[in-house]
């Protein structure tokens, strides 16, 4: 397929999936720290359980650079049971924690004021933190421009023709990157969005095309209804 004006395209998909499902107001979170923390602790998990988690933290008072350093990892682990692999999720807090007490002196603030590329470089350099989660800890955290790319993202742009289905992490990034305006709040509210539309409507069996909003653009739906006459 012949693609002619693929940012106004991505564009287009942006304000309709705005238009459906409103703004998303990412990332549930009070602070920058929470919401790092619910970044490294949502991985493979439903976020009512990373929701737990954090009230449990806080309830604690630990919630914190200096609470999460001092407080013992056990403890943490224990703190954090309702997320899955709550042994590893803690080991990987504690590195992040002691990261930004050892190099940063404890702020945040110095570390997210780093360059991009070397704040995803550092966050990748940790135990346990993958490209998705470093990335939603430099756009949602650190309000950095990063698209976050993730399972929905390739699912629905591959069924919409856009990208192949097997795409890398960073080919599908690069993508976006490429033809999006470079701007913090489109970014955000992007991802935010089609996790909505993978999450509710764009189902990876028996996808809900009938209620989907992008069903008029959608490769993958024209050839299942060509497949079924
Ligand atoms: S029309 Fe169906 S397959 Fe296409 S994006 Fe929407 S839900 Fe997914």
């Amino acid at each position: 397929m012949v693609r002619k004006n693929l940012r106004q395209e991505l564009m287009d998909i942006f304000h309709e999936l705005l238009d459906h499902f409103g703004p998303r107001r990412w990332w549930p979170g009070e602070t920058p720290l929470e919401v790092a923390v619910g970044a490294i602790l949502t991985q493979n998990v439903a976020w009512r359980n990373v929701e737990k988690a954090i009230n449990n933290l806080k309830a604690r008072g630990l919630l914190s650079i200096e609470g999460l350093v001092k407080v013992p990892v056990e403890e943490l682990a224990t703190l954090i049971r309702a997320t899955r692999y709550y042994n590893q999720k803690a080991a990987r807090l504690k590195h992040f924690v002691g990261m930004v007490e050892h190099e940063f002196g404890g702020s945040l603030d110095r570390l997210f004021r780093l360059e991009t590329p070397i704040l995803r470089a550092k966050l990748l350099g940790l135990k346990g933190i993958g490209k998705e989660t470093a990335d939603s800890i430099l756009l949602y955290a650190a309000n950095h421009p990063v698209f976050v790319v993730d399972t929905y993202t390739r699912r629905i742009f591959s069924r919409l023709g856009y990208l192949a289905e097997n795409v890398g992490y960073d080919e599908m990034q690069g993508f976006f990157t490429r033809h999006l305006p470079l701007d913090n709040y489109i970014f955000n509210e992007y991802h935010a969005l089609i996790d909505a539309l993978g999450n509710r409507v764009c189902l990876s069996r028996s996808p809900r095309c009938a209620a989907c909003p992008l069903a008029g653009r959608c490769v993958f739906r024209s050839t299942e209804e060509i497949g079924t006459e």
